[in-house]
């Protein structure tokens, strides 16, 4: 009596997506067009989970159809292809408003000040809170997918961060894998910094200077949509982004 009652709860775990709407979904995503059909199929599961799990609230008079929030489930699962859907966990809503959006936000300084600001931005990941998107910066990203941005990888690469509990640049791996993946990060994040500091042109975007959280998910950016330019600036950064994400999916 286990194992049909065991069949009827998995089957119902992973529900079907109507073909048409996934076709038509897919076709607008440049990174799902080499996509073998292994990876086709995970992709389809986790994109199904992704929209059983997550209420996709637009904000600000914003509307999405059925083809967008696939889409925008599709994009935000591409960085699980090899992780899996553990990286759904510990959140629930996606939210999105129609363009870059303004967030009250304070933080505590090396001095213990606390600074209160507004501050203009195109996506938000909450520790335990929802995910934060601009469309319009996601579908720019679609009409320019090798231009070394990808909010929706950028937002998704600090919740696969915040799954051990802390957002520090390091997602959680096995152990010997993580204390290869945080030294190479940080003398790539360190190098970084320095050509920043003094005031030297940086092979990526100087954003990922700003913190190391902010560095592994401008990493993920590039490793989606101009992995050769990631390769030739940090090849051991590209390497473990390779083995954590799988093989890029555009090549420039
Ligand atoms: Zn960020």
């Amino acid at each position: 009596m286990i194992w049909p009652f065991r069949r009827r709860q998995r089957a119902a775990s992973t529900p079907e997506l109507d073909p048409a709407l996934l076709r038509q979904a897919s076709a607008g995503l440049p990174w799902l067009r080499g996509l073998d059909p292994t990876y086709q199929q995970r992709l389809r599961i986790l994109a199904a989970k992704f929209l059983q799990d997550k209420t996709i609230t637009p904000l600000a008079g914003l509307t999405l159809n059925p083809v967008q929030r696939l889409r925008l489930a599709l994009l935000c699962c591409m960085p699980l292809l090899e992780f899996g859907a553990e990286g759904l966990h510990g959140w629930h809503e996606l939210v999105v408003y129609p363009g870059a959006f303004r967030a009250r936000r304070s933080h505590m300084d090396a001095y213990g000040v606390l600074h209160e600001g507004e501050q203009e931005l195109i996506g938000e990941a909450w520790m335990h809170g929802p995910l934060v998107l601009s469309w319009a910066d996601v579908c720019a990203d679609i009409a320019a997918p090798t231009d070394g941005y990808c909010v929706a990888v950028h937002e998704m690469a600090h919740k696969l961060d915040a799954l051990d509990g802390v957002m520090d640049g390091t997602p959680p791996l096995p152990r010997a894998w993580q204390r290869q993946w945080a030294a190479d990060f940080q003398r790539a994040y360190d190098a970084l910094c320095d050509a920043v500091d003094a005031g030297r042109d940086t092979a990526i975007d100087p954003y990922a200077a700003e913190a190391p959280e902010e560095f592994f998910a401008v990493c993920s950016e590039y490793h989606f949509s101009d992995p050769s330019t990631l390769r030739a600036a940090m090849p051991q950064v590209a390497e473990h982004l390779e083995r954590f994400y799988g093989k890029p999916l555009l090549t420039r």
